[in-house]
């Protein structure tokens, strides 16, 4: 076994976020407020344009729960969900007391099918449940078919949360993904393309949901000279630490894209000539930040195989999100499946990605795969 792990995603310092680092030491913001993190709310807002407010959170997952409490969902209502996503895009639903509906993918962009979408809010209107959300996901950076999806929204009159988790910088149209929906939500998990170790952001479309977003984060805490709670709250906002480690991280934001997807383009024209795999291509609508490099194979067998061999070599490689109606978690639940993304999971394989790989580890991960199909 060679010595060193090779990871699919890891996390990629620029030195530029220990300054911002400094900073909140030197000031002693060792808090949940603080000049980062109005500084990292504001780098978003600029990157997002178009009036964006954004909130600082200290988890994606725990921006999409807020996403849910300001679009009401409470106890007892359906929010259709994507069913090929990782399972923190659909906890909060139950955190809620409310109840996922799945939505399987359409083979284009792997992400939410607007006809199957469709075909469930009638479902459900049927049966007297109209859902009271959609959550849609830009899986492995890779947009979801955002002018279908919102308009299936507005015709019914259903809110779209845009869970773009793994999806900053990739864009739609020329426009970021994060706020092409009704309310966005990043992370900043080590894993993703920036990190500030843990942390996400909520993005709404106006001041007035932005104070309701950071009351909700801060306990609900009202105006008060004592501590006074009219509803309940959470403890969500983002340490001013870790706002710094964001802060330093979007100024390398555009690079670590360009790195990324750039050994998109070396695994896709080194592999595709093998027989058996192929790749998630781009439409003339989206950009993807490729996140993940992702290669689909021709059988469970072969998948493994490949996997099996990066393995041996001490490379890291996964299998593709288990989808939500598979998850024993969520046995009797319902879904509107059509085999898409169950056929992904079985033949799908997430390679190193990240954008702190050399030309050799890439070179290394190729040839282990060319001999693994040989
Ligand atoms: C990472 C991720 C989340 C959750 O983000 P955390 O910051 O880890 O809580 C939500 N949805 C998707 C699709 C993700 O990949």
């Amino acid at each position: 076994m060679s010595s060193k792990r090779m990871y699919i995603s890891s996390p990629h310092m620029s030195g530029l976020e220990q300054e911002y680092v400094n900073h909140a030491f030197e000031t002693n913001w060792i808090a949940p407020m603080g000049d980062n993190i109005e500084g990292f709310e504001s780098d978003l807002e600029n990157f997002l344009g178009n009036d964006s407010k954004v909130v600082a959170l200290n988890s994606g997952t725990s921006a999409i729960h807020l996403a849910l409490q300001l679009l009401g969902v409470s106890k007892g209502d359906e929010v259709l969900c994507q069913n090929f996503t990782f399972i923190a895009s659909v906890n909060p639903v139950l955190y809620q007391g409310a109840t996922p509906v799945f939505v399987d993918s359409e083979s284009e962009t792997w992400n939410m099918s607007p006809e199957l979408l469709e075909q469930a809010i009638l479902n459900r209107i049927e049966n007297f449940k109209k859902p009271k959300a959609i959550i849609a996901v830009h899986l492995y950076g890779s947009p979801y078919k955002v002018d279908e999806i919102n308009a299936i929204g507005r015709k019914y009159n259903i809110p779209v949360v845009e869970d773009a988790a793994e999806a900053l910088g990739s864009c739609y149209k020329n426009k970021p993904c994060g706020n092409l929906s009704d309310i966005g939500v990043f992370s900043f998990n080590g894993n993703k393309i920036v990190t500030t170790s843990a942390g996400g952001a909520l993005v709404v479309k106006n001041e007035k949901l932005k104070e309701q977003a950071v009351h909700l984060a801060n306990q609900s805490k009202d105006l008060a000279e004592h501590y006074e709670h009219s509803k309940i709250g959470y403890n969500y906002k983002m340490s001013n630490v870790l706002a710094g480690i964001g802060r330093g991280q979007m100024k390398v934001l555009e690079n670590r894209v360009e790195a990324r997807r750039g050994n998109y383009s070396f695994y896709k024209s080194e592999l595709s000539e093998l027989i058996g795999i192929t790749f998630l291509d781009e439409d003339y609508d989206s950009n993807s930040n490729r996140w993940l490099t992702c290669i689909l194979t021709e059988s469970f067998e072969m998948r493994e195989r490949i996997r099996l061999n990066l393995e041996k070599e001490n490379i890291e490689s996964r299998p593709f999100w288990k989808p939500m109606h598979l998850q024993p978690v969520f046995k009797g639940c319902l879904s509107f499946v059509n085999g898409v993304s169950e056929n992904l999971f079985n033949k799908g394989l997430c390679l190193p990605s990240g954008s702190n790989l050399s030309k050799e580890d890439l070179k290394k991960v190729v040839n282990v795969i060319k001999k693994a199909c040989k």
